[in-house]
């Protein structure tokens, strides 16, 4: 380490780094290299790399050897470029700390800005500049920063004495305070640092400078940038680059400002120069929400040259990336600098918007646009939105700042937020304005309300990027955090608990709940999913027992059934009794003449589901839960279904009890049901090879209905049911007099099945990885009692990710990779597919194509998640990555 090199120099048009040495120089710090080299103005600096804040945690947080001595050398060539010292009496030079790790974390750490004054620096910035105003500001700016980011001090101390003074003059603007008054709070705040830190304001440049690299690399532990990474699924980063770059001030008067900027509108992905700027303001003024920011078309307007310069530069930026690029900027006396660029975050909806737009300007090429959607994203696309046709209640109105529809109760904090989700409530989350300590309510929430802050406010950002519906900078309304309510146009007041109902996409909001409709498959969208097809290889299927879900589905291009759960249709109100008889018969006679009343209606079901698929491939899976999941447990309940059953309550009870498990997921359920009471199985097949039957012959179908057995653990009781299931179907299509075909497979969700899937293969034609159990019994790790623990142990990365969630690809993929390989060694042509949760998860749906999987499964609005997995999958693939 103490060799190789800890910093990396730009400006004057040369840079040592670039945009790929983002591992190295976190994302500000590598782009402000590449925007240095291709000839955009950038202040000029230097990145002390992620290296450094490595072996600073490494070295229990000490720096490595000559880093010192580095540092004094770059700033010395610093200050040489820019004719100007740090703490200089006459010329200062002044510079800002910024952080900037590999991955963007909006808002994790904070920047300071104008460091290197001191009680002398100031007066000669005043004087060289001849604006003293300005010095005075730059100074109290600075003060506040420094004692708040890099020593920890409440910003609020120095918010009341800004506000005091204020007050005291009578006005509302930072901007209205004069020289003289920005001096004497200089003398205030100087005062209040001594109260706090019992020392005085640090007069030396190379303390303030060095304190601040501290501040930075201590952030990337902070509670606020770790719960940041976890959320986001941050890993494998060395730590954060520290930017120190030299600074230029927006701050200088009317001629000076600063802003931010989207090559293309990030929330609906139109090619239109959109973004937000304040005039003589400085750093955060624009996101902070203190004075309301100006749009771009008013700097076209006022400052048209300037305007021209940006749009550019802007131009330049995005063809140089190929991407939407998010920009900081500066204007200096009427001179224009760019301080960041970043491939910008956006809704869903522009994403897939831009990547279209893009392939149709020739810009980047269909493969590029797919990978540029990030298959999760999509979520966003595939939920309702509000009805246009419902009456709405509409009393107040904000910015549109992050799409989608969302209604819930009313709350007024983070905290409340969180305690509400955990018990299932939906809410609203009504702030003034957000922050970084808002960020776990904000992702417990349906949606985000603020009164105050623009497009770019911390609660628009962060909820794009959690494709959280949010609408922001809603001066209507007038949070009264005291009394738990706001006040609405026409003075309705809405308190905490009222449900209300925001509109991301118009910024509309409105009493009570309002209907929601289905998304739009078509357009852009349809364009993109056409190349996703194009570019995958594995199938995608969906979860579903009825002929509605299959609809749905099938709209969102599910290419057939991988996963009918029969026992869904026998909880239906009307069937559960013959269900209960069944179970409770006492013979074989009984149960027979029970499982004939539900024959017709489980016939019903595959005819429907059938004609739904059109011939597609369905996969119908055998009753498999335990069989006192369908029995009563009331007392009431038992003497209905007593009485129907024509015997006593008690003789009933006993049976109830008798049925009860101590383990039921390990019980008597699944292929064990069918070995003991082969008539219940036989029942299913013949209502399903009825349906096909009568399908094909009367209505001209083709159909291949696929029978699959579940928890087999012995090759044996796959050979007996299959056995069986032959039999019967064999008979229905004599009888029928048609030429059906018809495949027998099982699930793998038992280790044991896994472990012999080349047995198990030699009576299965396909096998349905159901990675559910699989994982449960993999583990060890019950689904339903996991929630005692399962979140500690993500929290303390025991276990990386929920197993439920994402495939634990090192354990029990490993069963899954067995699985199709024992089975492929056995059986060639024999169909494998997964039909657990992970079906629609990206990271188990890429796994599923390296493992060589034919299909995945999944819920019927996770179908284009899988789609888009799948063909990153490939794409990656073809890239070798
Ligand atoms: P974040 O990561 O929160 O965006 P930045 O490091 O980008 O923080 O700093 C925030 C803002 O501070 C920038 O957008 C810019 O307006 C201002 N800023 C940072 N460095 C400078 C500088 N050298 N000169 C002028 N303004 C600066
Ligand atoms: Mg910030
Ligand atoms: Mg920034």
């Amino acid at each position: 380490m103490a060799k190789s090199k800890m910093i990396y120099f730009f400006g004057d048009g040369k840079a040592e780094g670039n945009a790929k040495m983002k591992e190295l120089l976190g994302g500000k710090g590598a782009n402000l290299a590449e925007m240095t080299s291709i000839g955009v103005p950038v202040p000029p600096g230097f990145t002390i790399s992620t290296e450094v804040c490595h072996a600073f945690y490494e070295n229990n947080r000490e720096y490595p050897e000559g880093y010192e001595q580095e540092l004094k050398k770059h700033l010395t060539a610093l200050e040489k470029l820019m004719g100007k010292k740090l703490g200089d009496s006459k010329d200062p030079l002044l510079v800002s700390v910024r952080s900037g790790a590999a991955a963007s974390m909006p808002g994790m750490m904070d920047t300071i800005l104008n460091l290197g004054l001191n009680d002398q620096a100031v007066v000669g910035l005043a004087e060289k500049t001849g604006n003293s105003r300005f010095a005075w500001d730059a100074y109290r700016r600075f003060i506040q920063m420094f004692s708040n980011v890099a020593m920890g001090m409440k910003g609020g101390v120095f918010e009341t004495i800004l506000e005091k003074a204020k007050d005291r003059k009578g006005i509302e603007l930072d901007t209205d305070l004069d020289s003289n008054d920005l001096q004497k709070i200089v003398e205030e705040y100087k005062k209040a640092y001594k109260a706090h830190m019992k020392s005085d304001f640090p007069q030396d440049p190379l303390d303030q400078l060095q304190k601040s690299i501290d501040a930075v690399f201590g952030s990337w532990m902070n509670d606020r940038a770790i719960h940041y990474r976890r959320l986001n699924n941050i890993t494998g980063l060395l730590g954060t680059a520290v930017n120190v770059q030299s600074m230029v001030f927006g701050n200088f008067g009317d001629d000076s400002g600063t802003g931010v900027c989207f090559s293309r509108d990030p929330s609906t992905g139109k090619k239109i120069f959109y973004g937000e700027y304040l005039m003589n303001a400085q750093g955060e003024d624009v996101v902070a929400g203190i004075r309301t920011p100006e749009t771009l078309s008013s700097l076209k307007k006022k400052h048209s040259r300037i305007y021209k310069e940006l749009e550019d530069l802007k131009d330049k930026l995005e063809a140089h990336y190929r991407d939407m690029q998010d920009i900081e900027f500066t204007i200096e006396k009427h001179k224009l600098y760019m301080l960041q660029t970043r491939n910008g975050k956006r809704t869903a909806k522009a994403a897939v918007k831009i990547a279209v737009d893009m392939v149709t300007e020739g810009l980047i090429s269909e493969k590029e646009a797919v990978l540029r959607v990030e298959p999760d994203q999509l979520d966003q696309l595939l939920h309702p939105s509000l009805d246009p046709s419902a009456p709405k209640n509409v009393v107040a109105k904000g910015l549109p700042a992050s799409p989608g529809a969302a209604g819930g109760e009313v709350v007024f904090s983070a905290d409340e937020a969180e305690e509400a989700a955990r018990i299932g409530l939906k809410v609203i989350l009504v702030r003034v304005e957000t922050s970084p300590e808002d960020i776990h309510g904000m992702h417990a929430a349906q949606g985000i309300l603020t009164a105050r802050g623009g497009m770019t406010s911390h609660a628009a950002v962060v909820a794009r990027g959690m494709g959280k519906c949010c609408v922001a900078g809603c001066g209507d309304i007038k949070v009264d955090y005291k009394a738990q309510q706001f006040t609405a146009r026409n003075g309705v007041v809405v308190k905490k608990g009222d449900v209300i109902t925001l509109d991301g996409s118009t910024g509309e909001v409105m009493l009570g709940s309002v209907p929601t409709v289905q998304p739009e498959m078509t357009g852009d969208f349809g364009r993109l999913m056409e190349w996703v097809d194009k570019f995958r290889r594995l199938k995608v299927r969906t979860n579903a027992d009825t002929p509605q879900d299959s609809a749905v589905a099938r709209q969102f291009g599910a290419e057939g059934i991988g996963l009918c759960r029969t026992e869904h249709m026998f909880f239906e109100a009307e069937r559960i009794m013959a269900v209960r008889e069944m179970i409770l018969a006492e013979d074989l006679e009984g149960r027979k003449r029970a499982l004939s009343k539900i024959l017709p209606m489980q016939k019903g079901d595959f005819l429907g589901l059938f004609r739904e698929m059109k011939g597609l491939p369905v996969t119908i899976r055998l009753l498999d839960p335990p069989l006192h999941e369908f029995l009563p447990h009331t007392d009431k309940e038992i003497e209905d279904l007593a009485r129907v059953m024509n015997v006593q309550a008690a003789t009933l009870k006993n049976k109830v009890e008798f049925l009860h498990e101590f383990n039921p997921m390990l019980g008597h359920r699944g292929c064990r049901l069918g070995i003991t009471f082969p008539e219940i199985y036989d029942m299913q097949v013949h209502a399903i090879m009825e349906a096909a039957c009568q399908l094909i012959k009367e209505e001209g179908y083709e159909i291949v209905p696929e029978i699959m057995i579940p928890l087999v653990g012995e090759v044996k009781e796959l050979a007996i049911l299959r056995s069986n299931a032959i039999r019967v179907a064999d008979e229905v299509i004599s009888r029928y007099r048609v030429d059906v075909q018809y495949l027998i497979g099982t699930m793998i969700e038992l280790p044991r099945a896994a472990l012999t899937a080349d047995e198990i293969a030699r009576e299965a034609e396909f096998f349905s990885f159901g990675t559910n159990d699989l994982t449960q019994t993999t583990y060890g790790l019950s689904r339903d009692d996991a929630g005692k623990f399962l979140p500690y142990y993500v929290e303390r990365e025991i276990y990386p990710n929920d197993p439920f969630v994402a495939l634990d690809q090192g354990g029990v993929g490993q069963l899954v990779k067995m699985g199709c390989e024992k089975g492929r060694q056995t059986r060639p042509e024999i169909k494998l597919g997964i039909c657990g949760e992970h079906g629609g998860e990206p990271s188990s749906v890429i796994f599923c194509h390296q493992a060589g999987l034919d299909y995945v499964s999944c819920s019927p609005y996770r179908v284009p998640i899988a789609r888009l997995a799948a063909a990153h999958a490939a794409l990656l693939e073809e890239q070798g990555r």
